[in-house]
Formats: C-alpha cells, sequence, structure tokens
C-alpha cells in the first residue's frame, strides 16, 4: 500500500505565529530573513499579522487575533493542507488563556506533518533549509484505518 503524501510547492505558505512577550523575537527575525520570506505566502494570527505586515511590508493574510480564535483557524487551514510551514513563538513563561487552543494548533501540525518551528535557532534551520526552494513531498501518516474503525466495530 502507497504512503499518502501531499506535496509543497516550492512556494511555501507559511503561518507565523508570538505570543506577546515573543513578538519582538518574531518581528528581529523576520526582518532578518525578510527576502527569503518574500518567496512566500505569509499568514499570520491578528495581531502579529499586522505588525508584521507594517514591519515587512510584504503583504500578510491575517486570521483573527490567537486568543480569539486565529490559533484554531491556522489548524483548520493545516487541517485542509492550505498551510505548509508554521513558526509559532509561543512564550514557556507566561500562561495564556488560550492554551487550549495553542496546544490544538501544535497537535494538527504533528497529526498533518508539517515542518514546525517554536523557537529562533528552529525557525533559522527551516528557513535555511534547501527545501525551502523548492517543491517538497511530505509523507502522511495513513489515517483511513481511523477513519474507518467505526464500520469495523460492532455495537452489539
Ligand atoms: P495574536 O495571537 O497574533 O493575535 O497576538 C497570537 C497568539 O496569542 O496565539
Amino acid at each position: 500500500m502507497s504512503t499518502p503524501q501531499a506535496a509543497l510547492a516550492a512556494r511555501k505558505r507559511i503561518a507565523l505565529v508570538a505570543h506577546d512577550h515573543k513578538k519582538d523575537d518574531l518581528l528581529e527575525w523576520t526582518h532578518y530573513n525578510r527576502e527569503l520570506l518574500s518567496q512566500h505566502e505569509l499568514y499570520a494570527t491578528g495581531t502579529t499579522g499586522s505588525l508584521l505586515a507594517g514591519e515587512l511590508g510584504l503583504p500578510v493574510t491575517c486570521f483573527e487575533s490567537g486568543p480569539l480564535g486565529g490559533d484554531l483557524q491556522i489548524g483548520a487551514k493545516i487541517t485542509e493542507r492550505a498551510l505548509d510551514v508554521l513558526i509559532f513563538f509561543w512564550d514557556p513563561l507566561e500562561a495564556q488563556p488560550h492554551d487550549p487552543d495553542v496546544k490544538a494548533l501544535l497537535r494538527v501540525a504533528v497529526v498533518w506533518n508539517i515542518p514546525v518551528a517554536c523557537n529562533r535557532a528552529s525557525a533559522d534551520f527551516i528557513i535555511s533549509s534547501p527545501l525551502m526552494a523548492r517543491a517538497y513531498e511530505r509523507k502522511l501518516t495513513d489515517y483511513e484505518e481511523h477513519r474507518e474503525r467505526m464500520q469495523r466495530q460492532s455495537f452489539v
């Protein structure tokens, strides 16, 4: 049986999210990598996105603010195979009101096997990878068994 795959085009759809105390860090990182980022499509949660668009002068598609559901919107897009990379500078030192959403976003990123960076060093490795500039077939776990599990169970 063949392994399911999903193609990532050379032009990646990158989601960027930063918690409040990490926004400066992300802004600095995006500023430094502006040229590389300009070759891709950028998406972000509301506040992060408007800061980035202002700082970079690049188009950024903004979702709702994170605590208002933006993380979940990004998670939904990952599930639809409509986002390819997640750069998520989450704050390990502060409790977030939307912690379940943060977890959900990180979880679906793993479910759908997209590259995720949760800190600057990982983001550096991802953005400098040769795979960023070319198409890539990402292997997906075969979830058919999970989808069909109810049909195989008997409820007697
Ligand atoms: P924000 O959301 O970009 O709207 O601040 C980020 C988050 O807290 O997930």
